[in-house]
């Protein structure tokens, strides 16, 4: 097969790798590339990187770590290889075990090295069914690993393009040759020895979600860039893609707007020592609020909102689902696709205190009311009545008032929950459904080079990430970061290698 035909107007560059995606997977194989001494060009097609990556609350899963080391925990990899089992449940025939084992054996080593270029951690956080405390967390969020990160690519001179958006690979010789890209408007050949494929999930992509889960395909995706390119491209040349079924659909809370102070600030070494230090010293009602206000992410609300009685409104003040079965599924047909969760006062007093929290969040591992009205005025509402609360989140205090009415009445759900009857209450909102990711990845081998179904490398072509899942199963907290970085450092490596005519 041969598709590499250059037309007249094509803009010619060269490189040895090209990494397709600018986010953890991308910046991690572009890092380790370069540093196996190949020339690298990044495309990525946003005009900011990051990804997901930066989007995410910023967990990472690992065992051996210096953190655990510190607090006295003796773990291993082969012991994470059996815990990752347990979260799978009835989808764990379909795991990929390789992959898993490539991940716990070199995740360990993924977080020293992310350390060494100034990322920061705190923890190890326990989360069973996992044994031993492993989730280590990110300070003073997720946007750190894309600040240190690109400043590794560029001590490295690794050629980062933005606005690059890759839309073919072009194969020769029955090998990848490059690709074809537009670069700031321009159509434009990419030629090089290897290419690491590490464009994400496929979230946003309507066509691979259509085919996985019909029911999502019109679900909006909280990164409404990963509409599955590198998928696709790869399944056009012969890969194909392993799980396409198993994605994750959630009610989250929109994200905190971006324009405060502390979001834009560095995450200086310094900044994340003072974090470390107060978490060990500062007492909690100091050092919440500090720690809450660099949450940047779509936080997700406990179910157990509306298994207390908490029920959902739309933009009309109507209740439009029974909040105990799917009512995510019903969000994306209201008004703005968006709704509100209604507490009176006995469920905001309820959900003040541990074991009743609203979300996790990163940081403080779980967030209450109070932490909401403190921190996330954008999104926390509160009125004496019904009629003041309407008013402000904007719907008709008639429509609100006799929604309560009716479910106090005969709309709870086998009168199990009870009625929601004093102020002052509380609309926690707006909440959306969002598709939060996607694990459906081309078929790699366990040197992340993308085959065929009949298990034939396609030469040339490596795939990490999301888009390199390759069938392994990332349930749990803290994997799918693992697998974004680990997987981009083994693939650039390797595709650096081959680029350069080493031996593997
Ligand atoms: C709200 C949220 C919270 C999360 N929290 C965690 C967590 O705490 N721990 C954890 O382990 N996982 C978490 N995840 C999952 C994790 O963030 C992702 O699995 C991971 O970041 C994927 O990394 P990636 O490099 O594969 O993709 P991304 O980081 O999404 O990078 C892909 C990049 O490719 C670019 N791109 C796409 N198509 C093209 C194209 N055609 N040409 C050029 N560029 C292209 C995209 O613009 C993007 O920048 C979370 C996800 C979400 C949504």
């Amino acid at each position: 097969m041969e598709n590499a035909a250059r037309s007249a107007n094509d803009h010619l560059l060269t490189a040895d790798v090209i990494v397709v995606g600018g986010g953890g997977s991308g910046l991690a194989a572009a890092i380790a590339a370069a540093e196996n001494k190949a020339r690298v060009v990044l495309l990525e097609k946003n005009t900011h990187l990051g990804g997901t990556t930066r989007l995410s609350i910023g967990s990472i899963t690992a065992t051996r770590t210096a953190l655990q080391k510190k607090a006295g925990i003796q773990d291993s990899p082969d012991e994470h290889f059996e815990d990752m089992a347990k979260f799978a449940g009835e989808l764990a025939p379909k795991d990929n075990l390789a992959l898993r084992r490539v991940l716990v054996d070199n995740v360990p080593d993924t977080v020293a090295w992310l350390e060494s270029l100034g990322v920061s951690f705190f923890g190890p956080m326990p989360e069973p069914p996992h044994r031993k405390p492993r989730m280590h967390n990110i300070l003073p969020n997720s946007r750190a690993y894309i600040y240190y990160l690109v400043r590794r690519a560029r001590q490295l001179g690794v050629d980062i393009r933005l606005g690059a958006e890759v839309a073919d690979i072009l194969i020769e010789k029955e090998r990848a040759a490059g690709v074809k890209a537009m670069i700031d408007g321009r159509s434009t050949l990419v030629r090089s020895g290897a290419i690491v494929l590490a464009s994400g999930d496929f979230s946003a992509g309507r066509e691979l979600k259509r085919e996985g889960r019909p029911e999502l395909a019109e679900v909006d995706a909280i990164n409404s860039s990963n509409t599955g390119d590198g998928h696709l491209m790869a399944r056009r040349i012969g890969g194909v893609v392993r799980n396409a079924e198993i994605m994750y659909a959630q009610l989250r809370f929109v994200a905190p707007p971006s324009t405060s102070l502390v979001l834009r600030l560095p995450p200086w070494k310094a900044l994340t020592t003072l974090m470390k230090a107060g978490m060990r010293w500062a007492p909690p009602a100091v050092l919440r609020p500090f720690i809450l206000s660099f949450v940047t992410t779509y936080l997700a609300p406990e179910p157990s909102l509306f298994r207390e009685g908490a029920i959902l409104v739309n933009k009309r003040g109507e209740r439009f689902t029974d909040e105990l079965r799917q009512p995510a599924l019903d969000v994306p047909g209201q008004p703005d696709k968006a709704a509100y969760i209604l507490l009176d006062r006995r469920l905001s007093t309820l959900f003040s205190a541990w074991p009743n929290f609203i979300s996790t969040a990163p940081g403080v591992a779980y967030a209450y009311l109070p932490d909401y009205r403190r921190n996330r005025r954008d999104i926390y509402h509160e009125g004496n009545t019904l009629g003041e609360l309407a008013k402000s989140i904007g719907v008709p205090a008639a429509a609100l008032e006799a929604t309560v009415r009716t479910y106090n009445g005969a709309g709870r759900t086998g009168r199990s929950r009870p009625p929601l009857e004093e102020g002052p209450f509380v609309a926690l909102g707006p909440v959306r459904n969002w598709v939060v990711l996607t694990d459906g990845g081309v078929a790699v081998t366990t040197e992340h080079e993308v085959t065929r179904e009949d298990g034939r490398v396609i030469p040339g072509l490596f795939a990490a990430g999301s888009t390199g899942q390759g069938g392994l199963l990332l349930e749990g907290h803290g994997h799918h970061l693992g697998w974004a970085f680990t997987s981009g450092r083994r693939a650039g490596r390797n595709a650096a290698r081959l680029a350069r005519g080493l031996p593997a």
